[in-house]
This record gives C-alpha cells, structure tokens and sequence, in this order.
C-alpha cells in the first residue's frame, strides 16, 4: 500500500490522482519482542 501527501492511501505506486509519486508504507505488524521491552524497560 502507498500514500500520497496530497490524496491520502492509494494501491499505486503513482498517485492516480496527481501523478506524483506515493510513498510505500507498511501496514504495523505485530511485534512481541517490543511488548516484551516495554515490560522489561
Ligand atoms: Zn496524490
């Protein structure tokens, strides 16, 4: 999935919209060594 600055989310690496190019983004996974840091400190 991408985002454009301007137009929001798009499946395009080019904003159908204004043509300019979207950045990729990566949908937040799940991560258990993080939970386990923050128990930890
Ligand atoms: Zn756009």
């Amino acid at each position: 999935m991408y985002k454009c600055d301007k137009c929001g989310y798009t499946l395009e690496e080019t904003c159908p919209k204004c043509k300019q190019k979207a950045k990729l983004i990566k949908l937040p996974k799940y991560n258990p060594e993080d939970k386990y840091g923050k128990y930890r400190r």
